[in-house]
């Protein structure tokens, strides 16, 4: 009677594992080859945006470094010329740091900056082996210039860029 009711349950187990191996649908994925997407509103680590033209959108302002609860940024800045320009108006961020062993996610940079220029992304792989891997530079942290623009610093028409915050548009439009 034992011996009958311990191949019934091991029938039942092994039932489980066969339909959850070849009937279900899979919940594993091969990672690191695929990658799952992350949903609308994620918040992985941080980018810093360019304009189409390839000029870069921080301005070097440090409102992003006032606004981090963390103090996790850290940003230095230097001044444009039209023969040496990174970003339009007087400023560029010439050093631009963020420690991720502080950050906590939390948006404010993004919420505070005034040209949308450091925008948290979808990236989440964040594994470091040293310390000093987790201060992100302004060159790890910065997108790839656009097709069609041209890198930093790029030598621009006098007068052009003298705006440092684009022109707000009616958000009605
Ligand atoms: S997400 Fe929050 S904690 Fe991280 S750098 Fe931005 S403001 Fe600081
Ligand atoms: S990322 Fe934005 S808020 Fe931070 S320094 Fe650059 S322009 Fe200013």
């Amino acid at each position: 009677m034992l011996k009958d009711s311990m191949l019934v349950q091991l029938g039942k187990g092994m039932f489980t594992t066969l339909r959850a191996l070849f009937f279900e649908k899979k919940v594993t994925i091969q990672y690191p080859e695929q990658t799952r997407p992350v949903a609308r509103r994620y918040r992985g680590r941080h980018v810093l945006n360019r304009y189409e033209n390839g000029l870069e959108k921080c301005i070097g302002c440090s409102l992003c470094a006032a606004a981090c609860p963390a103090d996790a940024i850290f940003v230095e800045s230097a001044e444009n010329t039209d023969e040496r320009r990174f970003s339009p108006g007087e400023r560029y961020a010439s050093t631009y740091e963020i420690n991720m062993l502080r950050c906590i996610y939390c948006g404010f940079c993004e919420d505070a900056c005034p040209t949308e220029a450091i925008t948290l992304g979808e990236i989440y792989e964040l594994s470091f082996t040293d310390r000093r891997e987790a201060i992100f530079t302004k060159e790890r942290l910065l997108l790839p210039v656009p097709t069609g623009g041209e890198p930093t610093p790029q030598v621009t028409e006098p007068g052009k860029f003298t705006r440092s915050v684009p022109a707000m548009q009616n958000p009605q439009d």
